[in-house]
């Protein structure tokens, strides 16, 4: 029913219980969760992880937080990562302006860096953005521009997702025209959320769910640990907002999400260890 986009089931805070995770987000009618990656260390337990897991995908590459720890070769071990069959994307990567923990000349320097290395291997980016959005938009849309094959399909385009998007719908509509996406996390039940207004106007076309796990709890768990199981208070609150039918938003998100990440492609498919 539905994909949960985003969740870092690779955190400490999944240590204990993970296989009780599973079995809760299966239960609650998740049926795919792609787990990105932070550094290459997490990358690679990312991909472990779907190895692992047959309903987890992959993405691999450095957060903007840890950009300056990017050297040129762990990115091209990233590289070599994302030819492993369950990597469905390079991410996730992006600028942070709000918390600086990487000088801002290196985060746009690792960031452009990374989206060459989905440009050469054809996967789309996700993308993490605070208080960046100028930067980011410009770095993008100048990309974009001068890769015009990158991820463009007869379907349409599907260059990546713009995650726990907070933009206006202004902010949204530039993006669509670059072929990007939006997701929403558990922020849309969030009391006087301020992303609601965007979210009634821009619909249910280009957006995606997602739980950012183990962080952005929706409401009634606000402020717990995060799980892709609650990815379903969030579509709730959704199908509200937009005056939709529950399994309308989990139809949409889903296919929109197994559209941008090819999850249903073949090749992805993993020999499972028993
Ligand atoms: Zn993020
Ligand atoms: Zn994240």
């Amino acid at each position: 029913m539905y994909v949960d986009s985003h969740a870092h089931l690779f955190y400490e805070d999944f240590d204990e219980d993970l296989p009780d995770v599973i079995q809760r987000a299966i239960h609650a009618g998740v049926e795919k969760i792609i787990v990105p990656g932070t550094t290459l260390e997490t990358s690679n337990e990312a991909v472990g992880l779907a190895e692992k897991y047959q309903l987890v995908f992959a993405c691999v590459g450095f957060h903007p937080h840890e950009a300056s720890k990017a050297t040129d070769t762990q990115l091209a071990e990233i590289e070599s990562l994302s030819r492993h069959p369950k990597v469905v994307a390079i991410g996730e990567i992006g600028l942070d302006y709000h918390y600086d923990f990487s000088p801002r000349d290196q985060q746009r320097n690792v960031f452009r860096k990374q989206i060459q290395i989905a440009i050469r291997r054809n996967l789309p980016i996700v993308v993490h953005t605070r208080e960046s959005t100028a930067d980011a938009f410009e770095i993008v849309r100048e990309v974009s521009a001068l890769n015009r094959q990158w991820k463009a399909t007869e379907q349409g385009d599907k260059r990546g997702v713009f995650h726990c998007f907070t933009g206006s719908v202004e902010e949204a509509n530039i993006l669509f025209g670059l072929g990007f996406y939006v997701s929403y996390p558990g922020i849309v039940t969030f009391k006087n959320s301020p992303v609601l207004t965007t979210l009634k106007t821009i619909g249910l076309g280009r957006i995606l769910l997602e739980t950012d796990s183990p962080y952005m709890a929706p409401v009634p768990v606000r402020g717990k640990r995060n799980e892709p199981a609650n990815i379903a208070l969030t579509a709730k609150k959704m199908a509200e907002v937009l005056g939709e039918r529950l399994d309308e938003v989990a139809r949409v998100t889903k296919e929109n999400a197994t559209f941008l990440f090819a999850l249903d492609q073949e090749h992805q498919h993993w020999p499972l260890r028993t």
